[in-house]
């Protein structure tokens, strides 16, 4: 299975930023090893640019961080499959920590998202993880499977390993440079596996991403444990440097 190195630049950069960075890693990491695939999720403003910088590089993939799960319609500032289709991206993140709990997104429209983006063809990255709060009363296991039984509720059971990717982001480790510890990413990595493997016939051939304050000093490391297929990274992805070389970890 190859392994996903994916990078958020959530609200970050403007479009010459983005596309510089873009150059950086797609020159830096360059020619991707044959387990590795990297995926840049832009903001909506730099898609189609960035998608153009990443052109003919091979395993090179473009992302969106949000959409709407309607076809079209009136609802203002939001952005359909189908538009970011036209901008050639093929993956899109569904319920990121900040949609759930700065934007108020539950796992009831999570889900429609799941359904709708899958329907719609766009390769899906479900974002699922604790807050501390939950961790301390050990409720990890509780939470995980909660939101993967209710974000993948009416989900094909068949579905193909190429449309679905889970990421373990425990919330307490996004963006606070608090790592989890390796014994604890294996013990929620392994829970997402055995729930999956409830829901879905393929998953083990799924990937399951960890997130949280990745960075080059802790990636080699963290993609070696059982059950972690890539990374998704924030802070540390917005550097074309720092994210070429967790690209190649
Ligand atoms: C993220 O945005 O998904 C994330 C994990 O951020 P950071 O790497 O900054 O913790």
């Amino acid at each position: 299975m190859k392994k996903l190195m994916a990078a958020n630049w959530k609200m970050f950069k403007t479009l010459e930023d983005a596309m510089n960075t873009a150059r950086e890693i797609v020159t830096g990491a360059g020619r991707l090893p044959e387990d590795r695939e990297v995926l840049i999720i832009p903001p909506f403003t730099a898609l189609k640019s960035v998608g153009e910088v990443m052109a003919g590089a091979d395993n090179y993939f473009l992302g969106a961080q949000n959409f709407y799960p309607s076809e079209q319609g009136a609802f203002t500032g939001e952005i359909c499959p189908e538009q970011l289709a036209d901008l050639g991206a093929d993956f899109a993140l569904v319920g990121h920590s900040e949609r759930r709990h700065v934007l108020g997104e539950d796992d009831e429209f999570l889900n429609s998202k799941v359904r709708f983006g899958l329907d719609s063809g766009l390769r899906v990255i479900l974002c699922i993880g604790e807050t501390l709060e939950e961790r301390k009363d050990g409720r990890v296991r509780e939470v995980l499977d909660a939101q993967l039984e209710n974000c993948l509720a009416g989900v094909d059971r068949k579905l193909g390993p190429e449309n679905l990717v889970v990421a373990y982001e425990p919330v307490w480790a996004i963006g606070t440079g608090e790592v989890a510890e390796n014994k604890d990413i294996l013990e929620a990595h392994k829970m997402v596996r055995e729930k999956m493997r409830e829901l879905l016939e393929k998953a083990d051939e799924m990937r399951i991403l960890y997130g949280g304050s990745v960075k080059p000093e802790n990636c080699a490391e963290i993609i070696s444990l059982d059950n972690v297929n890539g990374v998704l990274v924030g802070g540390a992805s917005l550097r074309g440097d720092s994210f070429s070389q967790i690209a190649l970890a």
